[in-house]
């Protein structure tokens, strides 16, 4: 252990006040879908940052929800820890399934409920906390200390990137602490590593100018007779992606990652009773399905519409369809690249015609387990809950890690404190207050190994 005991003891002494703080910032709505809240929870942010003796602004780019910057500086130290956390929430609804008002966090049976307590409200209250203990106990945080605060993570941070390009020098830091980390049902804590990236696009094949009535088929073309042959050239039965150069690049895992996902915990029945699935694509094995989530892209049809879908039956050529695709990308895939190689596939398989939206591009992040990041949040996983933490390589979700370790080469983290059953997106959204200490003790110790071990620079 390196923490100091007075650090943890004063940790210790304030959690009912560091509850008051998720409680304050939690009344505070900011639903990013709805703008409802926004503007103000983003001005009581910066307050928070400067109450705990930060210096913090708000930054802003046309058509966005602000940024809220803060910082802390340890003289002479040359690390420095980026926190990103984002103070916009979900929206609340269906309201009458909430226990208690969604914008009046209340503790109740060792939980308190509200909108945002644990994403990501609490996870953001307990870090700006962890440093203002280190102020308080030692004058200063233990290394340089960013914050990066978006309003807009619940709608798919669409310009995370774009503000830290025109603020380059402002976010620059060598590790980030993500937003979000949990301790999962057994109370063990789950280290991520990692996230996908994506590729969402729309296709829209037309045939025709208007619908016609069926019995033109025997002489009209249909569009969505093209669409379903399209579709089969992309992915065979057995799950692989047939579009020239889709795996060509893939950063697969080391021998010391392999070695850590065959330990970790996976509960295929349950994934497969869960949704009452027979069995994996192309009957996969379970370590198959396990390394396929982790490490694997994927090909998936999101959405089709065309043609009559009411009730009864209604005899028509359809003009046009539409179908939603999301192609989930892992390491080394370069979403543009991709982008490109399918349009020429499509091209050169006939399907010039097929018009294809991008919506969003984004690419995967994954720290290396052995980085010396990821070792000081595992071990100090260890010290501060006394359990073998998960080890969580890669969500099978996306997000956008990629911001700053593309930019700065800086490992992200996912660790924090939020139960596996804290019900985000959902009514009744919960932490569990006697985690708070854990979660915060943990970032702590974790940010202190990281430097004891690190190298001076230059
Ligand atoms: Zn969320």
């Amino acid at each position: 252990m390196t923490l100091d005991a007075a650090l943890k003891d004063y940790v210790h002494k304030n959690q009912e006040t560091f509850l008051k703080d998720i409680a304050r910032l939690s009344a505070q709505p900011s639903v990013s879908a709805t703008h409802d809240g926004v503007e103000e929870c983003a001005l009581l942010v910066k307050k928070m940052i400067e109450e705990i003796g930060g210096t913090a602004k708000i930054l802003r780019l046309d058509g966005a929800a602000p940024l809220v910057y803060g910082e802390v500086l340890r003289p002479g130290s040359d690390r420095t820890v980026l926190f990103y956390n984002h103070y916009d929430v979900q929206p609340v609804e269906p309201l009458e399934l909430w226990k208690s008002p969604p914008f009046k966090p209340e503790i109740r049976d060792g939980r308190m409920y509200g909108r945002g307590v644990s994403d990501d409200k609490g996870q953001l209250v307990s870090r700006l906390k962890l440093i203002e203990s280190y102020i308080k106990v030692d004058g200063t945080p233990p290394c340089n200390v960013k914050f990066c605060f978006e309003g807009e993570e619940e709608v798919g941070s669409p310009h995370l990137d774009k503000y830290v390009a025109k603020n380059e020098g402002l976010f620059k830091s060598d590790v980030v602490v993500w937003e979000y980390g949990n301790v999962d049902a057994k109370g063990r804590p789950v280290v991520g590593l990692g996230v996908k990236g994506m590729i969402y696009l729309e296709l829209v094949v037309k045939t025709l100018n208007r619908d016609a009535h069926s019995m033109n088929a025997a002489a009209l073309p249909n569009p969505v007779w093209r669409l379903v042959r399209l579709l089969s050239l992309i992915k065979d039965e057995k799950g692989h992606i047939k579009i020239p150069g889709w795996y060509d690049h893939i950063i697969g895992l080391s021998s010391d990652e392999i070695k850590v996902l065959r330990e970790e915990p996976f509960d295929a029945e349950g994934l497969l009773a869960t949704y009452a699935a027979k069995e994996f694509i192309g009957g996969m094995s379970a370590e198959e399905a396990k390394l396929a989530l982790v490490a694997g892209p994927t090909a998936n049809i999101a959405g089709i519409w065309a043609g009559y879908m009411g009730p009864g039956s209604k005899t028509v050529l359809p003009a046009e369809v539409h179908c939603k695709m999301d192609f989930r990308l892992v390491p080394g895939q370069v979403p543009d690249e991709l982008f490109d190689s399918f349009t020429g596939y499509l091209a050169s398989n006939g399907f010039s015609d097929v018009k294809i939206e991008k919506m969003t591009m984004e690419p995967a992040a994954r720290t290396s387990y052995t980085s010396p990041w990821a070792q000081a949040t595992v071990h100090a996983a260890r010290e501060i809950f006394g359990v073998k933490p998960v080890i969580e390589l890669s969500s099978a979700g996306t997000g956008p890690l990629y911001v700053f370790s593309r930019r700065y080469g800086a490992d992200a983290v996912d660790i924090g404190f939020a139960p596996h059953d804290d019900a985000i997106h959902a009514p009744n959204e919960n932490i569990r207050v006697d985690y708070l200490e854990k979660g915060m003790l943990w970032i702590g110790e974790a940010i202190e190994e990281y430097l004891a071990g690190a190298r001076p620079k230059g």
